[in-house]
Order: structure tokens, then C-alpha cells, then sequence
């Protein structure tokens, strides 16, 4: 089988440990450049709040600074969101996420398929410890909609679509464009995927990524 992956609070702990180091970042900078903060912790708590629920950390940042009237230093918080990472930023896999990998490794091809900046998202694999070597396609897609990617992987690779499964966060960013193309699908519950309520684009549903080889080895009773 071909399993292809998500990374950002799938393969990486992202919520709990790039937000809230970049939202700290970002509000100590604009702290320096006259946004009023008092409490650098607890805005950082809200912002972390409100990214609970916003499609992403951008517009997290931006209904924030229009709630305080910032709006003034959105264009420096947005650009700080995506200046490449600085070294003291943890990037931590999520917990077995590696073992995991190298045992599916043993029988099944892998890929990642993540959203972002290029540099960035192959910076995180590198700082997490992860070998892009265990990819055999690694996509990173400006769009936060996979369909292209995925459709690419279809195309190039020598499975068919029930063949593939999919394991991301983010219904409708990774699941919903896998099952277009027939892919099964397994829903991460973490991070954005933890409010995110499970439809007709969900096969299953998991919080920790060690469950995935369970599914897998039910799969390919039925292939
Ligand atoms: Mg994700």
C-alpha cells in the first residue's frame, strides 16, 4: 500500500509547540514596535485560543489585531508567521510518529504531502529528525486544498486509489480531495482536527498514530 502523510499535527506536534512559540515571537516583536501588551502570556493564550477555531494561524493573527485594533502591524505579523524558523523554535515529532514510520517503511511505500513554504516544511522534517529518505514522494503545496498533489501522486505512482490511504489533521484540507479520488481515509484527531467533526469523507478516526498500522493491516485483509 502507498500511505501517504500529513505533516504539520500529524507527523509533528505543531500546535503545541511552533504556534505558540511563533505567537509569543510575534507579540514580543510588536510589543517592541508599540502594540500595547501588558501580559505577553496571557495574549498569547488567546491567540492560542482563537487558533483553535480559525482555518489557521494567519487568520488567527489577523482577528486578533482586528479585535485589538493592531491592525496597523498585521503586515509585520503575518510576514514574521512565515520567515523561515529560528533555531531555538522546538519542532518535536509527535509521540512514536518515527517508529511508526520506519516499521510501515518495512511493507509499504510512504509519501507526505504537506502545506506551506517549501524550505520551511522540509526544515521542520530536518529539525524533527525525520528522513525525507522514508518518502518516496514528498509534495509541498502552496494551496491548502491537496487535490493536485494527491492527483500527481495518482498518476505517477503504481497503485490504484483504493490502494492509497490517507492520514491528515485537517478534514477538509486532506481528507476530502483524498476521497474525491478514492482514497481511504484516516482522520488524525489533533491539533485543527480536533474540532473538526467527523462526515462522509472520514473512514476512520484516530488520536494517536500508532492506530494507523492496526487499520492498515485491516485494509489489506480486504484487498
Ligand atoms: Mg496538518
Amino acid at each position: 500500500m502507498l500511505i501517504i502523510f500529513d505533516l504539520d499535527d500529524t507527523l509533528i506536534d505543531t500546535s503545541g509547540t511552533i504556534i505558540p512559540f511563533l505567537f509569543e515571537k510575534i507579540l514580543i516583536e510588536m510589543q517592541g514596535k508599540g502594540f500595547p501588551v501588558s501580559d505577553i502570556e496571557r495574549e498569547k493564550q488567546l491567540l492560542l485560543e482563537l487558533n483553535k477555531k480559525e482555518p489557521s494561524s494567519k487568520s488567527a493573527i489577523e482577528k486578533y489585531l482586528q479585535r485589538k485594533k493592531g491592525n496597523v502591524f498585521m503586515a509585520s505579523a503575518f510576514s514574521m508567521l512565515y520567515e523561515s524558523l529560528p533555531d531555538s523554535c522546538p519542532v518535536v515529532c509527535r509521540k512514536n510518529s518515527l517508529e511508526v514510520l520506519l516499521r510501515l517503511k518495512k511493507d509499504h511505500e510512504l509519501a507526505l504531502v504537506t502545506s506551506g513554504m517549501y524550505k520551511r516544511q522540509i526544515d521542520k522534517l530536518k529539525k524533527a529528525g525525520i528522513d525525507r529518505d522514508l518518502f518516496c514522494k514528498i509534495l509541498v503545496t502552496d494551496t491548502a486544498d491537496k487535490e493536485k498533489a494527491y492527483g500527481e501522486i495518482v498518476s505517477c505512482c503504481q497503485y490504484l486509489p483504493y490502494e492509497i490511504v490517507v492520514c491528515g489533521d485537517r478534514i477538509d484540507a486532506d481528507l476530502v480531495p483524498a476521497k474525491k479520488w478514492g482514497m481511504t481515509t484516516v482522520h488524525m484527531r489533533y491539533g485543527r482536527g480536533l474540532y473538526q467533526k467527523k462526515n462522509e469523507y472520514v473512514d476512520f478516526t484516530i488520536c494517536e498514530i500508532e492506530e494507523i498500522e492496526k487499520i492498515i493491516r485491516k485494509l489489506l485483509v480486504h484487498l
